[in-house]
C-alpha cells in the first residue's frame, strides 16, 4: 500500500482532522466531483439524468459510526421516508446503508430491530437494500447480522471484499442462503495478517472471486453485482460470462458517481446492467478521504480548487 494511501486513510479516522477539514470551503467544492449535492433533491436530480441513458441509481446517505441510539432512530427514519419518496416519484433507486449509521456499534439487538423495520418497507415498495461493508473488524458482525435478515426478506444484499482473505470462504458459506451480493475491492486500510497488499493481488482475488460468482448467477440465479472501475476487470468478467453463456443483461456493474462516466453511459448503451452509486449528506469527510485514498492523484484536484479560489 503506497504512503500517500496509508496517509489518506489515516486522516479519514482522524478526529482533529474531522472536525476542520468539512468547514474548509476549497475542500466542500472538490467533494462535489463525488457528489451531485448534500441532499436528497440533489441525488433525485441526478437520478432524473441517469436514468435517461438507462443508468439506475443506489443512495446512500452518508455517516457512519454514531453514537446515540436516538441518532440511528433518526436515520432509520431517514431511509424509510426516502423509500416512500423514490415510489411516489416513480424512480429506480435502490438504497445502501452501513450498519454502524444505525447504531451496530451500541446495539446488536437495536440495529436488528431498526434495519428489520426499513427491510420490510422496501419489500412492501418492492425495493431492495444493500448492506455496505464496514473494515474487517465488522466483518463477522454484519455477515451474522446479513443471514438473520436474509431469514425474513430476501430484497436485501450484503457488500463483500475482495482484498480480504477470507471472502472466498464467506461466499461459499453464504451461497447456499441464496445471497445477493456487490463485489468490491474494500476500501479500508487493513493489516496483512487479513488482507492482501498488493494491488496485484486483489485484482487477481476479485477475478478468481467474480468466476465463482458467474457461475453462481447461473447455477442458483443470484443477482451479483460487480462494483468495480476497473475496466481491465470488467472486461474480464464480460468475456468470461459470455463464455458460460450468461446474458449481458445478467451481468450487472456498479459503479460510483462522477468516476468514469463515460464508461458508465457505455457499459449502459452496451446492453449490460449498470447501478450508479450516489453519496448525499453532510458527514461526507471519511468516505470523502476513502475516494482520495483510492486515487491519491485526486488530491491534486482538491489543491487546484484551492488555488482557484
Ligand atoms: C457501488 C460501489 C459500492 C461500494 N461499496 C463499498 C463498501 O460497502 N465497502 C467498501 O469497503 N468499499 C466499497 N466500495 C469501494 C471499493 O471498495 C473501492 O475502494 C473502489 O471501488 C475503488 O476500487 P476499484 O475496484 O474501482 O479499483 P481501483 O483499482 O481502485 O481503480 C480502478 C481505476 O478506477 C479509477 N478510480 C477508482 N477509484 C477512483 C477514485 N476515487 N477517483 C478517481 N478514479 C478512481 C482509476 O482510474 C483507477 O485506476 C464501493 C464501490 C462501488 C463502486
Amino acid at each position: 500500500m503506497s504512503l500517500s494511501r496509508n496517509i489518506l486513510l489515516w486522516a479519514s479516522r482522524n478526529e482533529w482532522l474531522k472536525n476542520r477539514v468539512p468547514k474548509m470551503k476549497f475542500v466542500q467544492k472538490a467533494v462535489k466531483r463525488f457528489m451531485p449535492g448534500e441532499s436528497v433533491d440533489d441525488a433525485i436530480l441526478a437520478t432524473r439524468e441517469l436514468l435517461k441513458h438507462n443508468i439506475p441509481t443506489t443512495f446512500t446517505h452518508l455517516g457512519e459510526n454514531i453514537t446515540s441510539l436516538e441518532e440511528a432512530e433518526i436515520n432509520a427514519q431517514h431511509y424509510i421516508d426516502l423509500l416512500d419518496r423514490i415510489d411516489k416519484e416513480n424512480l429506480d433507486v435502490e438504497l445502501s446503508l452501513k450498519l454502524t449509521h444505525i447504531g451496530l456499534d451500541l446495539s446488536f439487538p437495536k440495529t436488528v430491530e431498526l434495519f428489520l423495520q426499513i427491510a420490510y418497507k422496501a419489500h412492501k415498495l418492492n425495493n431492495n437494500i444493500f448492506i455496505d461493508i464496514e473494515d474487517s473488524s465488522y466483518v463477522d458482525t454484519t455477515i451474522n447480522f446479513y443471514k438473520r435478515i436474509k431469514e425474513k426478506h430476501n430484497n436485501v444484499g450484503l457488500c463483500l471484499q475482495a482484498y480480504l482473505y477470507r471472502t472466498m470462504e464467506d461466499i461459499k458459506s453464504l451461497v447456499v442462503i441464496n445471497p445477493c451480493i456487490r463485489l468490491v475491492k474494500g476500501a479500508y486500510k487493513e493489516p496483512d495478517t487479513v488482507a492482501f497488499k498488493k494491488i496485484s493481488q486483489v485484482n487477481n482475488n476479485y477475478i478468481e472471486l467474480s468466476r465463482f460468482l458467474l457461475k453462481a448467477i447461473i447455477e442458483k440465479d443470484i443477482r451479483v453485482a460487480f462494483a468495480t472501475h476497473d475496466l481491465n476487470i470488467q472486461e474480464h468478467i464480460k468475456t468470461e460470462a459470455s463464455g458460460i453463456g450468461l446474458c449481458k443483461d445478467k451481468l450487472e456493474f456498479q459503479m460510483l458517481y462522477g468516476i468514469k462516466s463515460a464508461e458508465q453511459y457505455k457499459l449502459a448503451s452496451d446492453g449490460y446492467r449498470i447501478r450508479t452509486l450516489i453519496s448525499y449528506g453532510n458527514h461526507w469527510y471519511p468516505w470523502y478521504l476513502r475516494r482520495l485514498a483510492e486515487r491519491p492523484a485526486n488530491v491534486g484536484f482538491v489543491l487546484k480548487n484551492l488555488f482557484n479560489k
